[in-house]
């Protein structure tokens, strides 16, 4: 029996360094795009970074590239949103629909405030779904986002009251990669370098009390600076513990997309979202 698996459920599937068989097909978006997501890696020519294939079509990489905002790390939620919706710091601009910036929080941003958020979710980067919306988190893999989260008694769409008196909690999700690369391929450095001052600066301006960090490009993002071998570590050795980001707590889980086919890992999960939880009523 075949799975059928999209090119996203395939990355993280090769992300969990899970083995699948499935029959070799050629994705339309495959041929834009030459990194091959579902050939076993030790069997393909090393892969062209995004740069040098930006730098092979060089009056789109002349036109497209252009350095990062400055003054990331002093921006306001308006003018952060306003640097990443015009970003144009990595190959990744050229190929997007739109950006994603993030959404969720007890209120719309007001003015220059940020939304109020006890908890941040934090993927890893939009699919195509996302990508068209310019939401994060959307389809098969964002439903079953907010099921966890409804289980949680959160909701990315509204204020959550405890129903104990306690105030209410808000969610706020966001991606390390703000643009979908290019047939849902894995992040490469290069991007999460430019990247990440994005992601840094919204969770300076956020202040959550919790980080759920989902995947390993998640958590290696945020735990580069407190895990020392957080690269090399497979993210099973991450999970079950709570980490540190700038003094935040971060537990970290399996990514939805993954979830939807390595059913028997959602009960991992669901303990994963039970330590959350405890990290965060032991918090107030
Ligand atoms: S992925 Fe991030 S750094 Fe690259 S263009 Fe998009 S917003 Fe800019």
């Amino acid at each position: 029996m075949s799975l059928n698996l999209d090119s996203r459920q395939r990355a993280m599937l090769e992300e969990m360094r899970v083995k699948v068989w499935a029959p070799v097909t050629q994705p339309a978006a495959a041929l834009e795009a030459p990194v091959a997501m579902a050939a076993p890696s030790e069997s393909v020519a090393p892969r062209e970074s995004a740069a040098v294939r930006a730098a092979a079509r060089p009056e789109a990489a002349a036109m497209a590239l252009q350095p990062r905002a400055s003054g990331v790390q002093t921006m306001d939620w308006a003018a952060l949103q306003q640097a990443v919706a015009g970003c144009r710091a990595c190959a990744l601009c050229t190929g997007r629909r739109h950006t994603v910036f993030g959404m969720g929080g007890l209120r719309a941003p007001v003015a220059d405030q940020p939304p109020l958020a006890d908890w941040l979710i934090v993927g890893e980067a939009p699919g195509e779904q996302e990508d068209l919306s310019g939401q994060p988190f959307v389809g098969p893999a964002g439903q079953l986002l907010d099921n966890m989260l409804k289980a949680m008694g959160l909701d990315r769409r509204r204020e959550t009251a405890t129903g104990d008196g306690r105030a209410a909690q808000g969610t706020y999700i966001a991606n390390v990669l703000k643009c979908r690369p290019p047939s849902n391929r894995n992040p490469e450095g290069e991007e999460v370098a430019q990247c990440l001052p994005f992601l840094q600066r919204q969770i300076e301006l956020l202040q959550p009390k919790i980080i759920l960090a989902m995947g390993r490009f998640a958590a290696q993002a945020l735990l580069h600076d407190s895990v020392p071998d957080a690269h090399s570590l497979p993210l099973g050795k991450l999970r079950g513990q709570v980490h540190r980001y700038r003094g935040i707590p971060v537990v970290v889980t399996y990514h939805p997309a993954y979830l939807l086919r390595a059913l028997g890992d959602k009960a991992k999960a669901w303990a994963d979202l039970c330590l959350a939880m405890q990290v965060r009523n032991g918090a107030e």
